[in-house]
């Protein structure tokens, strides 16, 4: 599900997974559309989207939740300008110490929650008519506090009735497989979860571990510096026969309106100038190059109901 409507997941196309245009880490309590010019924040942006174009991707997930920036009409322009396709959002962030969840949703049960989100779903964010593409989600580092493990079932919830991927914003192993172990509980398959910045986790065999589970797991910090590094932890995969869980990209970008001009804007090219070059280099045939960045992307995001026992 694109910012623009549906798109059969076929036809995604060369995907990048984590990505972002605009994040604003204001807080939840202070945070406004009014804090960013849509012009300003396109004039930006658009340069880096047209040449990740023309490097060949077509789909962008967009991976920025309410409270942090999430902007739909912003995301329509930036695809009919583009001409990628662009996927938001809908969930809460609760990474931060609960800083961008809204007041309301601090006291929400799991049910409450899940059935906002779903209603995101069906009605579309905010009266645009744009509907979320997956489910974000964040967790601290440790162990889960009670909020996150709501945040988590409400995902589980929300996933149940729409078939919307979990993509959850987690780091270390240990956040990584209480949520699992939750979804477990609430009958959620491992494949509807995907364990983002798992970069972080330093037991390379954590990621084998979840990923023999059936969870995605998500590379996503690449950037021009550190190619090397993502290349030996897809190698540990390939090497265990499990490149059909990895989903790579670079959390890119991105515009902030606390900062003058936008900041810092972080461009989408590495993995295609230095990544798969390197990949290449290391006897990755083309077909696993296209394992990585349109099969699994496609499988990951199609929507689609995943039970325990029936995916
Ligand atoms: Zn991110």
């Amino acid at each position: 599900m694109t910012v623009k409507g549906p798109v059969p997941a076929e036809k995604m196309g060369i995907s990048l997974i984590h990505e972002h245009i605009l994040v604003d880490f204001i807080g939840a309590d202070s945070i406004n559309i009014k804090r960013w010019e849509k012009s300003k924040v396109i004039e930006r942006s658009l340069p880096y989207l047209r040449q990740l174009k023309a490097l060949g991707c077509q789909t962008l997930v967009e991976c920025t939740p309410a409270y942090l920036g999430r902007d739909p009409l912003l995301l329509k322009s930036l695809s009919d300008s583009s001409g990628l396709n662009i996927m938001t959002n809908t969930g809460y962030y609760g990474a931060g110490n609960d800083k961008f969840i809204p007041n309301n949703g601090l006291t929400e049960t799991a049910d409450q929650l899940a059935k906002s989100w779903i209603a995101e779903w069906e009605k579309g964010i905010d009266g645009t008519g744009i509907k979320p593409g997956f489910i974000k989600i964040g967790v601290d580092n440790g162990s889960l506090s009670e909020m996150h493990k709501r945040l988590i079932i409400a995902a589980a919830k929300t996933h149940l009735k729409t078939g919307l991927e979990i993509v959850s914003h987690t780091g270390p192993a240990i956040p990584a497989f209480e949520q699992l172990s939750i979804l477990k509980k609430e009958g959620v398959s491992p494949d509807a979860f995907i364990w983002v910045h798992a970069q972080v986790e330093e037991n390379p065999n954590n990621h084998i571990k979840a990923a023999q589970l059936g969870a995605w797991i998500s590379f996503d910090g690449i950037n021009d510096n550190n190619v090397k590094e993502y290349v030996k932890l897809i190698k540990n995969m390939k090497e265990n026969n499990l490149l059909n869980k990895v989903l790579i990209s670079h959390d890119a970008g991105w515009y902030d309106p606390g900062k003058v001009n936008g900041g810092e804007y972080r461009g989408y090219s590495a993995i295609f100038e230095k990544l798969i070059p390197l990949l290449r280099e290391e006897h990755f045939s083309e077909i696993e190059i296209k394992q990585l960045m349109v099969i699994n992307p496609a499988t990951a995001f199609e929507i689609k109901i995943r039970k325990i026992g029936q995916s």
